[in-house]
């Protein structure tokens, strides 16, 4: 017989709880950073520091100058289901915030060790919490900036499975700036910086829009073959950019799309930018497409999987056809980017 702990049924302790809930919030690094860059957009900061060492495994610092916290939310933050941003499910109708499952920092002291400072600006002196697996270590009075810093460290130290199922750290790190550059992208006005052991390797100074952002970051050349697009229609208003049919990648690498700020895979949405192309893409070839949607949020389940990033629509179809048709305009205008955009 299968050698099963005994006897019978039992329900499982609250640390055991946690750790598996926590696995499906905190798959990796990249995960951490991007819990806690969205508390921080949350949070209104308009300067995001991330910096990592390890790819995130041996630590995670985000430093931001957000609205910070009291000293009461402070030592409840880190409580399962503590959440500033809804009271009720009738709430998730009308959420625009990234945060209101109130189980990101819970799950992410869970599985590391974790060290916050936070102050708001009208408060004199600051809190610094130390959290680990066991709970709450220490909660004191302690100086601050205005805003708050995270540090999680030894990411996974609990659960060696999980640490083990990592994959290289090149890997890791490829996610980190991945989960980054979506977010500056979406958030053009945020000033956003990732060093990595030391080394600043991506800086995305803010106030400039969308383009300038995907030039900062792809490059110029990439731009040169992008298209605007604009359409409107009742349900939904969208905006960005696609690329001439010349300019493919064989995966979806130059594709990013943010309903209401939010990154989000689709496959209805990769679809319907295909479906415009019609016939003009090469077999298996993908165009860039960066696409912000902005729809009712009661249109719009997000809270479909505890990382948000597959997310439900409701009129389906219409939005289909409202992508199909706004690729097809923005295919026929043949405007493209002009060059003073670019070179400026
Ligand atoms: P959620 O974001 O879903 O509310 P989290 O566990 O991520 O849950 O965060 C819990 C709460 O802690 C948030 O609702 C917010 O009030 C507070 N918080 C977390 N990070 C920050 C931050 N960087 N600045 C200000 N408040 C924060
Ligand atoms: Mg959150």
């Amino acid at each position: 017989s299968r050698d099963i702990p005994g006897p019978g049924i039992r329900v499982l302790d609250e640390s055991t709880i946690n750790k598996i809930a926590a696995g499906e919030v905190v798959e990796r690094p990249a995960s951490v950073v991007k819990e806690l860059i969205d508390n921080s957009i949350d949070a209104n900061a308009t300067d995001i520091r991330v910096e990592i060492r390890g790819s995130g495994t041996k630590s995670i610092i985000i430093v931001d100058n957000g609205t910070g916290m009291s000293h009461k939310d402070a030592s409840l933050a880190f409580q399962k289901h503590a959440t500033s941003k809804i009271n009720s499910i009738e709430d998730l109708n009308s959420v625009l915030t990234l945060g209101f499952r109130g189980e990101a920092l819970a799950s992410i002291a869970s599985v590391a060790k974790v060290e916050m400072v936070t102050r708001q600006e009208k408060d004199i002196s600051g809190t610094k919490v130390v959290v680990d697996n066991s709970g709450l270590r220490s909660i004191s009075s302690a100086g601050s900036h205005a805003g708050t810093s995270i540090s999680v460290e030894d990411l996974f130290y609990t659960t060696p499975a999980r640490r083990k199922y990592l994959k290289s750290m090149r890997t890791e790190l490829a996610h980190i700036t991945d989960v980054v550059t979506r977010h500056a992208i979406s958030y053009p006005d945020i000033s956003f910086t990732l060093i990595s052991d030391g080394k600043v390797i991506m800086r995305s100074p803010s106030s400039h829009d969308l383009l300038d952002s995907i030039i900062h970051l792809y490059g110029a050349d990439v731009a040169r073959s992008l298209i605007p697009l604009e359409f409107e229609s009742d349900l939904v208003s969208l905006s960005g950019y696609i690329s001439k049919p010349q300019l493919t990648r064989s995966g979806n690498d130059l594709q990013a799309f943010f309903i209401n700020g939010r990154s989000i895979s689709s496959k209805l949405i990769g679809n319907a930018v295909r479906l415009g192309y019609y016939t003009l893409l090469p077999k298996g070839r993908y165009p860039a497409a960066f696409l912000k949607f902005t729809i009712d949020p009661i249109h719009v389940d997000v809270n479909v999987h505890p990382t948000k990033r597959e997310v439900r629509l409701s009129h389906e179809k219409e939005i289909e056809l409202a992508i199909i048709t706004a690729v097809e305009q923005a295919l026929a205008s043949t405007n493209l980017v002009p060059e003073a955009r670019i070179t400026k």
